[in-house]
């Protein structure tokens, strides 16, 4: 029995299905979660000390690729000092000038803990703001586990294919709408309706929940121009957008401003933390300069802080995204031609350093294009990847995800594995 399904017996009669969030679980793809003893560049290695070219970067943050000799040393630098204070810091207020610079809607910014309490937060701050209850998202975006948002959910709440979940109160769902995705007609629809009703409309500008699935020309325009024409504000989710298309996210990279921003993943560097910002004007409803109430022991952690501020200190240098862009590229490029010599059918997905490869020969535009993929087939795919050194994201409906640590070498292997695979799909 290897280290990995030893570690997983033993987590199971400890931990629900063994793991700390559902992600992790291979149930889609059958087999053992792959235990982690520690990683580089790159690189994962599994407690059986075996080494994997990592495309899921922990879902999104480790975008200058692992254990980053600049982030370790600016951990190890505060370290020191200690690891909480439940006070304000410099670090903080270096941090959200940094955001602030980098995001062009956010004029303030407010920390947290995970893309999840942001989106709690900043729904609670539109529905404050504009003194209405309803909320429009879309099928298939997942925006963390909070109450409001587990209604036609992607990511683990797809995999699991567990549409909506026990214990969010009916009276609560029921203010939630779920559309199709890239629709405009079905958002029109919509807030024909009952426009006055509707808080915001969240999004994810890039699906990467679902897979990757790129917004279709016009569609966040549209997004912009029916909420100003009903006075609800748009929300963006760039919780794995954000700092990865571009320094300033999916809104610099369409040039569609929202009115609030929700951050995570990138922005902590690997260490957990969030953020939501916004509009002065907006953000100053929160306490304490006004009546809108979210806090957090946590936020701002110094630890959490430094790592974050380093992390986009790196990706703010030139020559960063061009970067990410191309090794993506070469990558996707590289397996398209790969899979048309095996004969496997797949559309492929990508934008800048985020991509999917669908096994399926629709276009995947939406939640329910996106269903008519082959699972079983992507499974087959997945262990045979992990079998050759390759980990990707145990769900045909998650996103890959480059860093900078990809070399062209780790595309090579990667390719080379991905035809020996589809060999024996
Ligand atoms: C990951 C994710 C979240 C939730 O963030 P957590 O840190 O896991 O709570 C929210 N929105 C999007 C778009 C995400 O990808």
């Amino acid at each position: 029995m290897s280290k990995s399904a030893e570690l997983f017996e033993r987590a199971k009669k400890s931990i629900p299905g063994g793991v700390n969030s559902p992600v992790r679980a291979f149930r889609a793809v059958g087999g053992n979660p792959v235990f982690v003893s520690k990683a580089a560049g790159s690189k994962i290695y599994d407690a059986d000390g075996r080494e994997y070219i990592d495309y899921v970067g922990s879902w999104g943050p480790m975008i200058v690729g692992h254990a980053n000799a600049r982030i370790l040393g600016a951990l190890r630098k505060v370290m020191g000092d200690g690891t909480s204070f439940g006070a304000p810091t410099e670090l903080e207020v270096e941090m959200a000038e940094m955001v602030i610079k980098a995001v062009p809607s956010v004029e303030m910014v407010r920390m947290v803990s995970s893309g999840t309490e942001a989106v709690m937060s900043a729904l609670r701050l539109a529905r404050g703001f504009t003194g209405r209850d309803k909320i429009i998202k879309f099928d298939g975006c997942y925006h963390g586990h909070g109450d409001s948002m587990l209604v036609q959910a992607g990511s683990g709440v797809e995999t699991l294919g567990l549409p909506d979940s026990p214990g969010v109160p009916a009276a609560l769902a029921g203010l939630t709408r779920s559309l199709p995705y890239n629709d405009v007609t079905a958002l029109e629809h919509a807030f024909k309706e009952e426009g006055d009703k509707i808080a915001c409309v969240i999004v994810e500008p890039v699906i990467g929940n679902m897979g990757c699935i790129p917004p279709q020309p016009g569609f966040l325009q549209s997004l912009r121009t029916i909420c100003d024409k009903y006075g609800a504000l748009l929300i963006f989710d760039e919780v794995i957008t954000g700092f990865r298309l571009a320094l300033g996210g999916a809104q610099e990279y369409y040039k569609v401003m929202p009115d609030i921003t929700t951050m995570g993943k990138i922005i902590g560097g690997g260490l957990p933390v969030g953020a939501y910002g916004g509009r002065k004007e907006i953000m100053e409803k929160i306490a304490p300069s006004g009546p809108i109430y979210q806090a957090g022991t946590l936020s701002g952690n110094p630890l959490a802080m430094s790592a974050g501020i380093e992390n986009l200190k790196i990706l703010s240098e030139p020559g960063v995204y061009a970067k990410l862009d191309e090794s993506a590229r070469l990558l996707c490029d590289g397996m398209k031609k790969v899979a048309e010599e095996a004969g496997v059918k797949a559309v492929f997905n990508r934008v800048g350093s985020l991509f999917t490869m669908f096994f399926t020969e629709t276009p995947v535009t939406d939640y329910k294009t996106a269903k008519t993929c082959d699972t079983a087939r992507f499974a087959k795919f997945f262990i045979g990847m992990l079998e050759r050194g390759v980990y990707l994201a145990p769900s045909q409906f998650e996103a890959g995800f480059m860093s900078l640590a990809h070399s062209k070498d780790d595309v090579v292997k990667t390719l080379e594995a991905a035809r020996e695979t589809f060999k024996t799909l």
